[in-house]
């Protein structure tokens, strides 16, 4: 089974569509998302174009405010403090990553936590990982959504994570465990990792290298989850971490790289900033 995160996307949107029709009689407008931009890197740019496209097919009001490279942090810094205050806008989304003189992390940190449509400020961490209500990340939410939709039934299995970073491999991990599943994180010093993967019944692939899960890494039935965005260095094409082509006749599952979890983390940075609308009115 192929999950289409690109048809789960036109489902959920469609859904959300209809919901946020119904906005401006009953708040009197709909939810507003600034995303910022910084420089020109052109796969930021096609990301923060695909933000403002969801966006627009869900009818959420979207402003994208682009930056010089040479913007200072301090003035990053001092627009995300009047985007703060500002009461028309529900969610602030910085696209990462910002030039190296601008520390990212004082960056996050800087939004205010119930405008923070991307899940990475602190205190929506924290949250995660004590079980509070908190924005969930866009991609790790994205994947559970979709093993859900698949039918496939988490707790009690064995998941493998591949990949420790903030935004997808730890907090990705944090979702299965907390469905249940028993967790073993991978990263680049895990001895014997195709010894682990073989054990896995999910594996979710965070690494950013083309094809780098090969067929004797999976066991047959396995429910596979490719998060990798890469350019296949021999086609030029978009592929994944996984290489598809082998292993899709051992997975039960598996999700394709364009149009598997890449259009659901957009979509559910379309619920994370309708959240965050509805929560600052129902406060
Ligand atoms: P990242 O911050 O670079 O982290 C990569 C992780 O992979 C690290 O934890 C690293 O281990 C691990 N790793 C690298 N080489 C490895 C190896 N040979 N064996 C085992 N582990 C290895 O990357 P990221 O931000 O998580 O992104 C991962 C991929 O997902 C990228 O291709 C990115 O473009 C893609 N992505 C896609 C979406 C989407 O919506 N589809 C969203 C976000 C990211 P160490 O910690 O030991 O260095």
């Amino acid at each position: 089974m192929i999950i289409s995160g690109k048809e789960l996307s036109l489902k959920l949107k469609a859904q959300l569509a209809e919901e946020v029709a119904t906005f401006p009689e009953r708040y009197g407008r709909v939810p507003h998302l600034v995303v910022i931009l910084v420089g020109e890197d052109p796969g930021s740019v096609s990301y923060v174009t695909g933000k403002a496209k969801a966006c627009d097919a869900v009818g959420i009001r979207n402003t994208t405010e682009r930056y010089p490279v040479t913007i200072t942090e301090q003035e990053l810094l001092d627009r995300i403090e009047a985007l703060n205050g500002d009461d028309t806008v529900d969610g602030i989304l910085v696209q990462l990553p910002l030039p190296k003189h601008i520390d990212e992390d004082r960056v996050i940190a800087a939004i205010r936590q119930e405008k923070d449509v991307d899940g990475f400020h602190p205190l929506n961490v924290a949250s995660l990982w004590l079980k509070q209500p908190c924005v969930l990340p866009c991609t790790p939410k994205g994947i559970i959504k979709m093993l859900k939709e698949a039918g496939v039934e988490i707790s009690g299995k064995r998941a493998v994570v591949i990949g420790r970073s903030n935004i997808v491999g730890l907090p990705v991990a944090k979702l299965l465990l907390d469905e249940n599943a028993t967790v073993t994180i991978a990263h680049s010093r895990t001895q014997n990792l195709a010894e682990l993967t073989r054990q896995a019944e999910i594996l979710v692939v965070a690494i950013g290298r083309p094809k780098f899960v090969q067929a004797d890494m999976v066991s047959e039935g396995t429910v596979v989850i490719d998060v990798g965005v890469n350019r296949d260095p021999e086609t030029g094409k978009l592929c994944g971490d996984v290489d598809y082509a082998a292993i899709e006749p051992k997975a039960s599952v598996i999700t394709p790289v364009p149009g598997g979890v890449g259009p659901m983390t957009i979509t559910c940075l379309m619920e994370n900033t309708v959240e965050c609308f509805k929560r600052r009115f129902t406060k």
